[in-house]
C-alpha cells in the first residue's frame, strides 16, 4: 500500500488530496510519470459514467512493485479495461467488452491522475526506449484511433471525411491518411485546421458544397452531440459511419436518414494498443505538436482550463 498525491472527483468537484491509498492487491503499481487529459475526463466531471474516485486514463509510467520480477523497473502503458476472465464476453476474446469489468479511472477504478496507479499485468505494455514519454502518452488515444481498422474494412477507394479538429480527431485524420484515396478533415478551429494542414492532411472550415451525402466512411469525432447530426448528412446511402465521442448528454438524432440509406452505424471506443506502439515507434504518427502545456498536480485548475480551452489540442499533467 502506497499514499498518494492525487486528483479526487467527489461528484461534484475536483480536489487535490495527498492521503490517496493505492492497494496494489494482485496488480502492478506503477509510478505515472505523464498522464493526458481527454474529452472523456472533461464529460466524467459533468457526470458521464457517474464516475466518483480519481480520473484519468491516458498515461506511461514505471513499474515499481509488481508479482511479475521482470517488469519492476520497466516502462509502461496500460489498456484501460480490467477484464474478469470469467463471463461471455471475455469466453468469446472480447475482454474490452467484459460485462464485469472495471475502466480506468471511468468505471469502478481509480485512475492516473495520481502519483501511483494500479492496474492488472496484462493491461501493461512495455514502451519502447525509442519513445518518449511525451509520446508514449499518447498510445491510449492513438489505440481508439486504431480501433476503427479494426471495426470496419477500410477500402482504399473510399472517400472519408473526419468531422471534427480536435486531439483524438487529429490521430484518426494520421490513422486514415495513408489508407484511403481522398481524406478530408471538418473542423471548426482555425489553429487545428492549420496543425492538420502542416501534417499534410486535407483540412477545412466547415461543411461545403458537394459534402453531403457523399462520403464511404465519416468518423464522428467532435466530442459534441452537434457533431453526429453533421456527420450523418455525410455520409452516402450505404456508407459507413463510426461514432466516437462519448458524451455525457443524450443523443437527439433523426434515425430515419439511418434506416433510408440504409447505413452502417458503428460505434467506437477502446482500442488495440500493439500498433499505436509500433506507429509511435516508427514515427508514421506525429502526436508532438499535440501537446499544448505540461502541468503539475497542484496546477489541475490551469490544466483543465487548458484543457476546456477551445483552442487547446493535448494538455498533459506530470503528477
Ligand atoms: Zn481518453
Ligand atoms: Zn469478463
Amino acid at each position: 500500500m502506497v499514499r498518494s498525491r492525487a486528483l479526487y472527483f467527489d461528484g461534484h468537484e475536483l480536489r487535490l488530496i495527498d492521503d490517496h491509498v493505492v492497494e496494489r492487491g494482485g496488480e502492478a503499481l506503477i509510478r505515472v510519470g505523464l498522464a493526458g487529459i481527454c474529452g472523456t475526463d472533461l464529460q466524467i466531471l459533468r457526470g458521464y459514467a457517474s464516475f466518483r474516485g480519481v480520473p484519468g486514463h491516458e498515461f506511461v509510467g514505471r513499474v515499481v512493485e509488481s508479482d511479475r520480477s521482470d517488469l519492476v523497473g520497466a516502462r509502461v502503458v496500460g489498456e484501460i479495461n480490467a477484464a474478469c476472465g470469467r463471463c461471455d464476453m471475455c469466453a468469446v476474446g472480447l475482454r474490452r467488452h467484459c460485462r464485469n469489468r472495471t475502466v480506468l479511472g471511468i468505471k469502478g477504478r481509480d485512475g492516473v491522475f495520481a502519483e501511483y496507479v494500479r492496474l492488472p499485468v496484462e493491461n501493461l505494455h512495455r514502451v519502447p526506449d525509442s519513445v518518449e514519454d511525451e509520446r508514449a502518452v499518447f498510445t491510449e488515444p492513438l489505440a481508439a484511433a486504431f480501433e476503427i481498422l479494426e471495426q470496419v474494412h477500410v477500402d482504399p477507394s473510399w472517400r472519408t471525411c473526419v468531422v471534427g479538429d480536435g486531439r483524438l480527431a487529429n490521430l484518426i485524420a494520421q490513422v486514415l491518411r495513408d489508407r484511403v484515396w481522398k481524406l478530408k478533415v471538418i473542423g471548426r478551429h482555425q489553429r487545428k485546421i492549420g496543425l492538420l494542414r502542416e501534417l499534410g492532411i486535407e483540412a477545412v472550415e466547415g461543411v461545403e458544397p458537394g459534402d453531403e451525402s457523399s462520403y464511404d466512411l465519416v468518423v464522428e469525432a467532435t466530442g459534441r452531440a452537434e457533431g453526429l447530426s453533421l456527420a450523418l448528412r455525410l455520409v452516402r446511402p450505404r456508407g459507413h459511419l463510426v461514432l466516437k465521442s462519448t458524451i455525457a448528454s443524450e443523443y437527439r438524432i433523426d434515425l430515419a436518414k439511418v434506416v433510408v440509406d440504409e447505413l452502417h452505424v458503428v460505434g467506437s471506443r477502446c482500442g488495440p494498443f500493439r500498433p499505436a506502439l509500433s506507429a509511435l515507434s516508427s514515427g508514421s504518427i506525429d502526436v508532438r505538436r499535440l501537446v499544448d502545456g505540461v502541468y503539475g498536480l497542484e496546477e489541475f485548475r490551469d490544466a483543465f482550463a487548458a484543457a476546456s480551452s477551445r483552442g487547446t489540442l493535448k494538455v498533459l499533467l506530470r503528477p
